[in-house]
């Protein structure tokens, strides 16, 4: 037991999705090369160099608050990657496993819209002016990533449609 108040629950939460920005890091080079499609290929890549940018912000983040950066085992980020990387063990390489892949991925950023939109509203309640703001940066991301793969989706359905 250690949540006591809403900046106990801040800072669980803060440290869980640090772990899981680790645990999606290591898992975004495996699905770009999961990918037969050059659109989403670039898509995890690109979200890969964003992710790096959103670790250091979540570390300036523990520091503004005088905590150390440290995470804590994120099960339910190790659940939604493990779907994808089942996937591309199990699956062809083709327009159906990238369908599928996409929505792997936008079931991750919808986890991490969860997380960081809470950790906002939290930030804000407690007066962590820099906090909040840094959070609500990465917030636009992961819901500007989540809209971008939905454009590449558009594309990919309809590939994944056509095949029989
Ligand atoms: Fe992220
Ligand atoms: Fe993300």
């Amino acid at each position: 037991m250690s949540l006591t108040n809403l900046e106990d629950v801040f800072l669980d939460v803060l440290k869980d999705t640090l772990d899981a920005e680790k645990q999606i890091l290591k898992a975004l080079p495996k699905m770009a090369k999961g990918t037969v499609s050059e659109e989403l290929k670039a898509a995890f890549t690109e979200h890969k160099a964003v992710t790096e940018k959103q670790v250091e912000r979540l570390e300036s983040v523990f520091k503004s608050i005088n905590k150390a950066a440290r995470g804590k085992h994120c099960p339910g980020m190790e659940g939604l990657l493990e779907e994808g990387s089942e996937l591309i063990k199990e699956e062809e390489a083709g327009p159906a496993l990238d369908a599928a892949l996409i929505c792997a991925a936008q079931k991750v950023e919808h986890y991490e819209i969860a997380a960081y939109g809470s950790l906002v509203t939290y930030a804000k309640m407690l007066g962590l002016k820099d906090a909040a703001k840094l959070l609500a940066e990465t917030l636009k991301e992961e819901k500007d990533t989540d809209l971008a793969l939905t454009k590449v989706a558009a594309k990919l359905n309809f590939e994944a449609q056509e095949e029989d």
